[in-house]
């Protein structure tokens, strides 16, 4: 493809920012060698620019994240800890890691921090097993005359393992918003758990505390999870740590989703999780704006087993992430984010609000975090799917959710899950909400159930839309785009 190396030719030529010449001569060297995957990456950017993106999980890093994970730490192997690895030449990967643990303790005035995780799935495995093993594992250990885990002998580790395996867990569940790691059927969490789920409140869709506190005072579980993936309410963790106390269980956060905004100072004081929970994880992709990968906050009590990730769960880590991280990190500790995160929860208002103008029914009746779900189903008969489509054509990226007592299944659903995020990366504001509320609505209000030609019945995925309807909207999501432009120093 050489009008691959035309383009890093060109902003060469042009002196155009170091950003600029660095993206293209990467791209150009990916080029080289395997010209669809250069052409596929430039395809995606096209994408980024001409979507909508309102997918609650997603944001657009900085430049400077994405390139510090393109390059030779990639090749690093690092198992172990910091100046604690099973490799020789960890020098520069132990200063790396280190620079990420002290950006995040930083940045969340955590007690300790382990960045290790590859993944938000990954993190929670990880915490969830350090939990294990130091309530239950290390228990038992210390009865059996102070052995180590390494000299039991097989009857003693078989004992210990049925009862690592028969621990209660109990999180949110998926339709009330909670995440699959957190004891969902299909996921392993609920495997060598068992699992017990919450549910928020059948009608205003708001956790109960009372309830919650009753269900944990009947189930006893070992560790008590909360966090969500589309919750749009804030979480009192004060309460959530009292209730967690009544039976002596672990209250463990998973703060994938709201992680920028406690990072932005947006949610402090009792909805800070960090001073109460003893074990959080996160993403650092979603709000964060960070590279994709996991990461664990906890309380020195739980440090040396949440350090032990590798090897009681992951394998190595990857030092270009963990850069990757550090600069994340140093980014989001600044003026600039706590503003950029306040705007996040503006702009998620100012969608709801209208949305809601609208007649919109929006589950919780409003949101207070960078998330909103709408009921697609009872406001306009369409599933979830139908609804995800029909937005797609317009140039809106959302993404389907199941809603609390579902009627259309995990599959379809009847719910479409909003998030702010990347459009404030963007720069958009209140505004630009109000226009693209206006713009869901209309195309939402236009469209209905396709034909599905095999039945002859209605589609419960596939949807039909007024095709004059579709294009104003396309004009309108269009217009605005053009003036918020993704990675402007990138345009050639
Ligand atoms: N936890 C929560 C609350 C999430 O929403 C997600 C991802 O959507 C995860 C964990 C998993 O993160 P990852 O996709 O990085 O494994």
């Amino acid at each position: 493809m050489d009008y691959l190396s035309n383009y890093f030719e060109k902003v060469k030529k042009e002196k155009r920012s170091k950003k600029a010449i660095a993206f293209f001569a990467s791209l150009d060297s990916v080029n080289e060698v395997y010209p669809q995957v250069a052409e596929d990456i430039l395809k995606e950017l096209k994408d980024q620019r001409a979507y909508l993106k309102l997918i609650a999980s997603e944001n657009f890093s900085s430049l400077a994240t994405q390139l510090s994970m393109g390059n030779l730490l990639t090749d690093k192997y690092s198992e172990g800890y910091v100046k604690h690895r099973f490799y020789a030449g960890c020098e520069n990967v132990d200063n790396i890691e280190q620079l990420a643990i002290d950006e995040a303790k930083k940045l969340f005035n955590a007690d300790h921090v382990y960045v290790q995780p590859h993944s938000g799935s990954d993190a929670n495995l990880v915490a969830l097993w350090s939990i294990l093993v130091q309530k239950v594992q290390n228990k038992e250990v210390e009865k059996l005359s102070k052995k180590n885990a390494m000299e039991l002998t097989k009857e003693e580790y078989e004992k210990i393992r049925q009862l690592l395996v028969n621990q209660k867990l109990l999180g949110m569940s998926l339709n009330s918003g909670g995440h699959l790691t957190h004891g969902y059927r299909l996921n392993i969490s609920s495997k060598f758990m068992r699992s017990y789920t919450y549910d928020v409140d059948p009608k205003t869709h708001l956790l109960d505390y009372k309830k919650l506190e009753t269900q944990v005072k009947e189930v006893k579980p070992l560790i008590l999870l909360a966090g969500y993936s589309a919750y749009s309410r804030k979480l009192n963790f004060a309460k959530l740590k009292e209730i967690a106390s009544t039976v002596g269980a672990v209250l463990m956060v998973d703060m994938a989703h709201f992680a920028g905004l406690v990072a932005g100072k947006v949610f402090t004081k009792d909805f800070n999780p960090i001073p109460f929970a003893d074990v959080v994880t996160s993403t650092t992709h979603k709000t964060l704006r960070g590279p994709r990968g996991g990461l664990i906050l906890c309380k020195d009590e739980y440090k040396e087993t949440i350090d032990r990730g590798c090897p009681l769960v992951l394998g190595g880590p990857m030092p270009n992430v963990m850069a990757a991280k550090a600069v994340a990190f140093k980014e989001a500790n600044t003026k600039d984010f706590q503003d950029y995160s306040s705007q996040v929860v503006k702009n998620a208002k100012a969608l709801a609000n209208q949305l809601m103008e609208n007649g919109i029914k929006i589950l919780t009746d409003g949101t207070e975090n960078h998330l909103i779900v709408m009921d697609v189903f009872s406001s306009f008969k369409l599933t979830g799917r139908q609804a995800e489509t029909a937005l797609r054509s317009s140039g809106i990226t959302v993404n389907r959710n199941s809603i609390p007592e579902d009627q259309n299944g995990p599959w379809y659903t009847s719910g479409i899950r909003l998030g702010t995020p990347a459009l404030t990366t963007l720069g958009m504001k209140e505004n630009e909400m109000k226009r693209v509320a206006d713009v869901i609505y209309d195309v939402l209000k236009n469209s209905k159930a396709a034909i599905n030609p095999k039945t002859n019945g209605p589609s419960k995925a596939k949807s039909d839309i007024d095709p004059s309807v579709l294009t104003e909207n396309q004009n309108e999501i269009k217009n605005l785009l053009d003036n918020f432009i993704l990675y402007p120093e990138l345009v050639l």
